[in-house]
């Protein structure tokens, strides 16, 4: 054991759909992939989406209950599909990009919608907005290897069995390998990195004892309740 002052926290990490653990690196996220998300948030459409991030432990996983946050009264919910990247590349060809994905997950992009909007009249930072405890609900991982990489399909959220949101992935601004490119000329991609792509029209607000349950056609779900 190295010379650590206290017992270094364990990797968070994310289950593997058939068994096993992805240790998670970094949790990047894709602001504004959808043109009818970009337009419900009164934001223009043709600006080109962005990355923010959220910290690797504010990961909920195995269907766990969710704590309504402090300092909120406005928590939203955004059904967002992951990529789970599985090999270290920077600078990636678009063409290449497929190749340094592991496999995919239904996640929440769960955000104080009022620290957000404070954030963005103040030109202040999301941290608190996007990157609080919890705030990254996630399904297990299936490989890339037994259901390919999806490119259309089905993307909704229901709250306690009512439809609040729907689209497709066909839709996104940004696919899933023009975000990896993208992505990896700022930053080194490594093994262990998801990248949340974003969400879909239909976002609003739940309470406490509200029912969470994510769907992406041919990827899974995630499932929380708000306690
Ligand atoms: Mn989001």
């Amino acid at each position: 054991m190295a010379d650590f002052l206290f017992e270094p926290q364990a990797p968070a990490s994310v289950p593997i759909a058939r068994g096993g653990l992805f240790a998670v690196r970094r949790i990047y996220c894709v602001g504004r992939n959808y043109a009818e998300h970009i337009r419900e948030m009164g934001n223009d459409a043709r600006e080109p989406p962005f990355f923010f991030t959220k910290p690797a432990d504010a990961l909920l996983i195995g269907g766990a209950d969710m704590a309504y946050p402090s300092q909120t009264s406005d928590l939203h919910h955004e059904v967002e599909l992951v990529v789970a990247i599985g090999a270290d590349g920077r600078d990636i060809a678009g063409a290449d990009a497929l190749s340094h994905v592991y496999g995919y997950a239904a996640g929440l992009d769960m955000t104080r919608r009022d620290l957000q909007a404070v954030a963005k009249k103040a030109g202040r930072p999301w941290d608190m907005a996007k990157g609080f405890d919890h705030s990254a609900p996630i399904g297990s991982i299936e490989p890339a290897s037994a259901i390919g990489h999806p490119v259309q399909g089905a993307i909704t959220l229901h709250v306690n069995g009512q439809e609040r949101q729907r689209g497709d992935l066909a839709e996104q601004i940004w696919d899933v390998a023009a975000t990896i490119a993208e992505l990896s000329r700022f930053v080194a991609l490594k093994a262990g990195d998801l990248i949340m792509t974003g969400t879909p029209a239909g976002v609003g607000a739940v309470v406490r004892g509200d029912v969470l349950e994510g769907t992406i056609a041919g990827v899974g779900t995630v499932r929380t309740r708000i306690v």
